[in-house]
């Protein structure tokens, strides 16, 4: 299915941002210190358990299970919802998913809500579709309602402010809630939110959440959090809306304890979490009296489809990959330009928007292999990184027209093929690069080229044409086999 609108805001050029962020040292000293630290407290509980790779094996067997059979589970999972008094709702895309959103809360008379951190609804751009309906959404995680007041945008899956310090959130508290006052102790910057928060919480009707896990057999749907404003909008609203992407599901109530031990543990370096909230349907004098679960489709199955990248949707939004990506600490999140920053976003936004759209994302990256390592649904980045790629070269070469035509890289490629395609041309070719490469060879690699292939030259040495071709190599060997005698029949025989 094809979203009609995908509404995941995009600056595709990641080259470009990233160059922007690399001056900004601040940044790479948020970054540095705060990847580092919640790296050291993964590995830390992860080595701690002995069967951490059984579980990692068996969480990405579970995650591909279910995607095999994802049809079936989804309407398993519609059945058990209604069933526990819940609405169901399909959304194919990013519009529809907002338009069900706001009709619900327009139903109820809301003119706000209130939010529990969601990168699905970021995805979607939920909050500004709320706006323009003339209802206001309220983050309610920390680090999010810190985002919000900014005005910025998300910089990490899971600890959205992570690049700024906490000087900059006293600033932006002082400036934004009006406060004469303030130190910038995580204490009382944390009192001074749970102030704002508190009221919302109370008198706030409506509220909006993604999920972590969708339960097929039982119709539970499952949210973790450090901070219990989740456990408050889960609980204190009349009304609860969750926006969930059909990938998180899980088949069955057992699949839960693979994940609960994989994604504290890989996400905040935690045993457990804080808070795991896990709720069906409605319970009479419990909770909210009206849930209604929106079910996102949004491109995800176009990934489905994709034999290679489909594994990306076993992705359970951990951020170890961020964590450990040598990239992801030095550009930050918004370098990307995506809701989805780091290697999980390099390669599930442009499969979500189409490669075309985001065709630099799966550059970003090494390919050190550092992100597959620490994946707790072992999904391998590296190599989806590279389909992408792929299907991204293919891409320009397919677009045609003009700018295909000039393309450096189209025009490189289509002359290496001419060259490759004719032994004429390549023996003249390595003759060329003998006689040219003289003064740029060093101990045998060509350090430095000029032009647009100094962008290669940069970052690597080329090995340097060497004096003599396979070929001649092969051709001279009986000579040197027979000391230059040749096959012995003018030689004359030995001395
Ligand atoms: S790709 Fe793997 S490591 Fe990265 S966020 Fe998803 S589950 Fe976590």
């Amino acid at each position: 299915m094809k979203p009609r609108s995908v509404l995941i805001e995009l600056q595709p050029k990641f080259e470009r941002n990233a160059a922007i962020a690399l001056a900004n040292t601040q940044l790479r000293r948020n970054m540095g210190k705060a990847t580092q630290t919640i790296r050291a407290k993964r590995a830390a509980v992860v080595h701690e358990l002995d069967d951490w790779e059984a579980l990692r094996e068996a969480g990405r067997a579970i995650k591909e299970r279910t995607l095999r059979h994802l049809d079936g589970y989804l309407l398993q999972l519609e059945t058990a919802v209604q069933r526990a008094g819940g609405h169901v709702h399909w959304a194919r895309d990013a519009e529809e998913a907002n338009q069900i959103v706001v009709r619900i809360a327009q139903g109820h008379g809301a003119r706000e809500v209130i939010k529990i951190k969601s990168l699905t609804t970021d995805e979607i751009k939920l909050n500004a579709a709320l706006k323009a309906a003339g209802i206001t959404a309220t983050e309610t995680d920390l680090a999010e309602l810190i985002i919000q007041l900014a005005g910025e945008h998300s910089s990490h899956i899971l600890v959205p402010a992570i690049h700024k310090n906490r000087a900059e959130i006293r600033e932006l508290f002082m400036r934004t809630l009006g406060l004469a006052e303030l130190s910038d102790e995580p204490k009382e910057l944390a009192a001074v939110a749970r102030a704002y928060l508190r009221q919302k919480f109370l008198s706030v009707p409506v509220a909006v959440s993604g999920g972590n896990f969708a339960v097929a057999e039982t119709g539970a749907i499952c949210v973790v959090e450090s901070e219990g404003n989740g456990r408050m909008c889960l609980t204190l609203p009349e009304v609860l809306i969750s926006v969930v992407g059909i990938e998180k599901i899980i088949p069955t109530w057992q699949d839960m304890e693979v994940f609960l031990q994989l994604l504290p543990r890989s996400s905040t370096g935690e045993r457990m979490n804080p808070y795991t909230s896990i709720w069906t349907g409605v319970a009479e004098g419990d909770g909210p009296r009206e849930f209604h679960l929106v079910l996102l489709d949004n491109g995800r199955t176009n990934v489905l489809a994709d034999e290679v990248g489909r594994q990306t949707l076993n992705c359970i939004r951990c951020s170890a990959c961020l964590n450990i990506c040598p990239v992801y600490e030095r550009t930050g999140g918004h370098a990307y330009g995506s809701v989805y920053p780091g290697p999980i976003g390099a390669i599930l936004t442009p499969q979500l928007v189409g490669v075309e759209q985001a065709a630099s994302l799966p550059y970003a990256s090494s390919l050190c292999g550092a992100c597959y390592d620490v994946c707790p649904v072992k999904i391998n980045i590296p190599e989806v990184l590279v389909h992408m790629r792929g299907k991204a070269v293919r891409h320009k070469q397919d677009a045609g027209g003009l700018k295909a035509l000039l393309d450096p890289e189209n025009a490189a490629m289509r002359a290496l093929a001419t060259m490759f395609g004719s032994r004429t041309l390549y023996e003249a070719a390595q003759r060329l690069g003998k006689a040219g490469q003289g003064p740029l060879v060093r101990d045998g690699y060509i350090t430095w080229l000029p032009g647009l292939l100094s962008g290669w030259t940069a970052m690597r040495d080329v090995p340097a044409v060497p004096d003599e071709t396979f070929r001649e190599w092969w051709e001279g060997r009986e000579d040197r086999e027979t000391g230059g005698q040749g096959d012995g029949g003018a030689g004359g025989g030995q001395p």
